[in-house]
Formats: structure tokens, sequence, C-alpha cells
């Protein structure tokens, strides 16, 4: 049993679940179109086959039982004489070839529309899928291969369900010939059979298992490529400082060449059959031409009208096979990146029936930030095991400033994480007015949160955009845009050329360290949200811009509760709290001077 036939047809199976039942529908309209195309391509070939028998010998074919249906169900002098008979089937041939052009023009332009609909839909399915992961998954993962898997929706969208069409379009088109033949010549038609279809499956079951196998060996080539040059590319900086070009240069060419011999291999594998195919094809059409001259007692319009016959069906079959071997040996070359798509739509849908559960789909709770948030015995370790916050109890009361410091390593960050509901905790609770935080509210109290971090992005658009990220530009509130510049002093607006509507980042106006975290002071403060957190939002400044930033962020003080994290102890001086942590753990709580005062006496002493 051929085992990787049936995965192919099991993914199958598993896409047109996973596509909207209008689209399944499409792709069933798709297939009667294809059925209907691979008639017309019979009928032309017929037409083609009739009209050479008929310029051979013509009075020969007017007494054939063709034309004698014609005169019987028609008319009775239509086709008549020879010139007539020949006129007629010239108009007919053109017509037939015009029909049937036309017709597979339009069949292909709505195939190729609809591969590019899947494609859509199953690029939308992965990024929706990757964002709506946990935050914790994303950290198990490699970005750049989660990009690289987006870019491989052609594998399922052309790869199998293109491929999938073609190949019953071509098996239709093989079918509708042979039967044909089958039915004018019934010998010439079983020894095209036996030689065809026995090459095709030969040489099919020779090469499939070298296929398979250099098909993973590519995949695992393209990805670490992709998988480099992201990595260079995004750490360009450290590259260049360190002057480590070359030696990025050089693994890329050398996976580069690796890849080249195997994609060399996978191209001759792929194309063997075409080659070997044609040899035969040409054996075939030789050998009968020879065996009906010579062995059996065949007229000339017979003869020619035979191999006629023989060589339109070998124009039109010989490609069509092919075509099938050749999406055969595809299907085998996209079976790894189809098998690596299914990998992550499994683990995105594990984790939807984990998080939604099948009773409780909608059950999403608004949940208000009035009073006070509680951090109850809070306890976490990442996925690999590392034992990070060990009983955190914590209160931060409405409208209050808190300072969080510790050494580098202390879970600062992963309190923040925590925080926000990136990070589900290990152990404990997080109240907020007395309501712990569930997966059924996290979405509303990830939402009410603004978040400043040491390096936000910047995206490719204008500032407006960029502070109400993820909003439709006509959907931007533009007073509300004004407001947050404001609210984050964002002074530099006065030089931009078109005011908010000026394109920063990248391809845009660069903008300084500083300007990059007022910008995202305005993106966190656009949603109006009941908390304000800053993750070491000033720690890449220098000393004259973090004091700059950090009055603009007690000017928010009173009317916003802050969560402030700081390595520079100067910076929390107007923290109505401080919090102090030291290996997950709480290690000291109060007002500024107190705190500070320790901690500082902590750091002399070590130092
Ligand atoms: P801080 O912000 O105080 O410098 P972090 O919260 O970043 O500290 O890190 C606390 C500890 O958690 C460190 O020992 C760090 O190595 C570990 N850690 C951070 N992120 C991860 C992760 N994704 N997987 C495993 N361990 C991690």
């Amino acid at each position: 049993m051929n085992y990787k036939k049936y995965k192919i047809l099991y993914y199958f199976i598993k896409v047109l679940g996973y596509i909207p039942p209008h689209r399944r529908k499409q792709y069933g309209g798709l297939l009667g179109l294809m059925f209907l195309s691979s008639f017309l391509e019979t009928i032309t070939v017929g037409v083609i086959a009739f009209f050479a028998s008929s310029v051979s010998d013509p009075t020969e074919v007017l007494q054939s039982r063709y034309i004698r249906y014609v005169h019987q169900y028609l008319d009775e002098d239509f086709l008549s004489s020879p010139g007539e008979l020949i006129g007629t089937l010239s108009v007919l041939v053109v017509v037939c070839l015009i029909v049937k052009h036309s017709f597979v023009m339009w069949q292909q332009f709505w195939t190729i529309r609809f591969s590019g609909a899947m494609e859509g839909i199953f690029g939308e399915k992965l990024l929706n899928g990757f964002l709506r992961m946990p935050y914790e998954w994303h950290l198990t993962k490699n970005s750049a291969d989660l990009i690289f898997a987006i870019a491989l929706r052609k594998n399922i969208a052309s790869g199998l369900l293109g491929a999938i069409l073609q190949i019953i379009a071509d098996i239709l088109v093989v079918s509708f010939l042979l039967v044909s033949l089958l039915i004018v010549q019934p010998q010439v038609s079983i020894i095209v059979m036996v030689c065809l279809g026995g090459g095709a499956v030969g040489i099919y079951h020779v090469i499939r298992n070298r296929l398979d196998s250099v098909a993973s060996e590519v995949l695992k080539y393209r990805k670490s490529l992709h998988s480099l040059s992201t990595k260079c590319i995004q750490g360009v900086k450290d590259v260049k400082v360190l002057g480590k070009e070359s030696y990025f240069a050089n693994d890329f060419l050398s996976g580069a060449f690796r890849l080249a011999r195997l994609s060399g291999t996978q191209n001759v594998l792929g194309g063997a059959p075409v080659a070997v195919l044609e040899i035969i094809g040409f054996i075939m059409l030789t050998s009968s031409i020879c065996a009906m001259m010579l062995f059996m007692d065949y007229s000339t319009a017979s003869v020619s009208g035979t191999i006629t016959l023989l060589a339109v069906t070998a124009w039109r079959i010989l490609p069509a096979v092919n075509r099938l071997l050749q999406k055969f040996a595809s299907f085998r070359n996209s079976l790894p990146n189809i098998e690596l798509l299914f990998g992550y739509f499994r683990e995105i849908e594990l984790d939807q029936n984990r998080t939604i559960g099948k009773s409780d789909t909608d059950q999403k709770e608004i949940i208000k930030f009035d009073k006070e948030l509680q951090l109850k015995d809070i306890g976490f370790a990442y996925a690999n095991g590392t034992k990070v916050l060990n009983s955190i109890n914590l209160s931060i009361p409405m409208g209050t400033t808190v300072g969080i410091i510790g050494t580098s390593g202390a879970g600062k960050s992963t309190l923040v994480d925590i925080l926000t509901g990136l990070l589900k905790p290990s152990k404990g609770s997080i109240l907020i007015d007395e309501i712990e935080i569930t997966k059924h509210n996290t979405d509303s109290w990830m939402h009410s949160i603004g978040y400043v971090s040491q390096s936000p992005y910047i995206s490719d658009a204008t500032l407006a955009e960029n502070i109400a990220f993820g909003v439709g530009h006509s959907k931007i509130d533009r007073a509300n845009i004004r407001e947050c510049c404001q609210m984050a002093a964002i002074e530099f607006l006065e030089d931009l050329p078109d005011d908010i509507d000026t394109e920063i980042g990248e391809r845009g106006v660069r903008l300084s360290g500083g300007q990059r975290q007022r910008v995202a002071i305005a993106r966190a403060l656009y949603n109006k949200p009941s908390i304000m957190i800053f993750d070491e939002a000033t720690s890449s400044l220098d000393v004259k811009n973090e004091k700059a930033i950090m009055e603009t962020i007690y000017g928010l003080k009173g009317s916003q509760t802050m969560i402030i994290v700081a390595h520079r102890l100067t910076t929390l001086e107007k923290c109505d709290l401080i919090v102090w942590l030291e290996k997950g753990e709480i290690k000291m709580q109060g007002d500024v001077e107190q705190v500070i005062n320790a901690y500082d006496q902590m750091q002399r002493k070590s130092a």
C-alpha cells in the first residue's frame, strides 16, 4: 500500500474541511469546467483526425458510417462531394479550436483566481493563528520559521488544491482520448495503454523514494537559508560592528550551493518521466504505423486516419501524462511543506480547543479597573523549567505610580509580562477589583493596558497610523491622536512636513530613540488605558532624553495608574511606591526614600 499517496488524500480532505462552504462549491464548479474542457479537447482531436483522413482519401470517408449518420439525421445532400467535405471539416476544425481555446482560457482564469484566493485564505489562517497563539508559545519558536511557514501557503493553494484539479483534468483528457481511440481503433489503443500506462507507472515507482528524500533535504536547506538571512539582516548592527559580514555571507553561500545541487537532482528526477514517456510515445507511434502497414491490411484512409489520430492523441495525451507524473512528483516535493503547515494548524487548533473549550466559546467577560490591582502568591516558571518568580504579593491602588527595581535577571520583565496577561502565572492569581483574571477576561484586561517597551516597534506608516496601531486609516480618531501627541509631548510634530500624516519608520522620517519612545507613549495612550506599564522604556536613552521622557511620564501621574520598570534609580524618584525584586521574590516594598536607599546600599556593598 502506498502510504504517501493516502497521506496526500488525507491532507486534501482536511484542506477541503478548512475552506469556507462557498469556496468548496467553487471548487466543484471548477471540476465541472475541467470536465467540459476535456470533452472539448477530445472532440477537437477527433475532428482533426477525421479531417486528416478526409484529405488523404475523401471518397472512402464519404462512404464511411459517420457520413451515413449525417445523411440519415441531418440532410441527404449535405457533405456529398469531396470539396464540400474538406471545406466543412476545415471550418469545423477552426471553430473547434477557437471554442476549445477560449473555454480553456476562461477556465484557467477561474482556476488561477481560485488558487490565489486559497493562498490568501491559508495565509490568513496561519498569520491569524500565529498571532493568537499564547506569548509563551512564541517564546519557544524562531520568528524566521514562522514567516517562512506563511510563505509556504502556496503549497496548499496551488501545490495541493490546484494540483489535484490539474490531475483530475489530465486524467479526464487521457481517459476521454483513450476511450475515443478505443472506439475507433481497439488494437492500437491497447498498445497505447500498455506502453504509456506501463511506462508511466514504472518510471514513477523507480524515482519516488529518491524524490521524497531530496524534497525533505530541500525544505531543510530553504528553511535554514531563510532563517540565516533574517537573523543577520535583523541584527545588522551587531554584524557590522563585529565585522561578521563575511561569516554570514559564506555560510549562506555554502548552504545555497548545497541547495543548488539538491534542486538540480530534484529537477532531473521530476523531469525524468517526461523524457522516458516521450521516447515510449514515439516508439509506440512508429511501431503502430509499421504494424498497420506491414502486418495488418488497412486501407490508406484508415491508416492515415489512425496515424493522425495517434499523432494528435500523442500530442495531447503525452503532455497530459507528463503533467500527471510531474504533479505526482511535485506532491512528493510539497509533502514535507504541507506536513510542516499542518503541524502548525494542529498546534493552533489544539490551543484553540484548550483555551476556548467546546461549551464556553462565547463566554467573553469585560473587566474594569476602578479600585485595586492585586497579585496574590504569584509564581512562574518558563516552559524549560526555569523558575523565575516565587510568592509575589503586591497591591496597586488605582491612580498610584509604582516603580519596580532589581538587578538584571531578577524577574522584572517576567513580572510585567504576567501583569499584562501575556504570560499565565504557574501559581497564584491576579485580581482586578477583586475579580480574578481568567481566560474569559484576559483579552479585556490586555486591551485596557497601555504598554511601552524598551524598543517599541515603529512600522512603515504615518505617525497617525503608528499611534492608532492596527486601526484602519479612515477609522482613526484624529482628535484623539492630537491629544495623545500633546500628552506624550511629541514636540517634533511641528517639524514634520505632513503633520500627523507624515510617513515615519524605515522608509519615512527616521526618528531618534527619544522620539520613538514618545510615539510609543502616544500609542499606549490612544486606547485610553486604565493602567500604563513602562518596561525599561527609557533604558536605551541618554540621560538628557531619559529625563525629558520621565517628565512626560510623570506628567500623566494622577490621571493614570502607572507601573514603571527601570534600572536607573533617579528615574523613579517621583513614584508613590517602589518594589524591589530580587531572585524572583519581593525583597522590599515601600516609599521611594526607604527602598532606594536600601537598594543603593546593597549595590555599593556588592561593588
Ligand atoms: P529582568 O527583567 O529582571 O532582567 P527577566 O524577567 O528578563 O529579568 O528574566 C528573569 C529570568 O528568567 C532570567 O534568569 C532569564 O534567564 C529567565 N528567562 C527570561 N526569559 C526566558 C525564556 N523565554 N525562557 C526561559 N528563561 C527565561
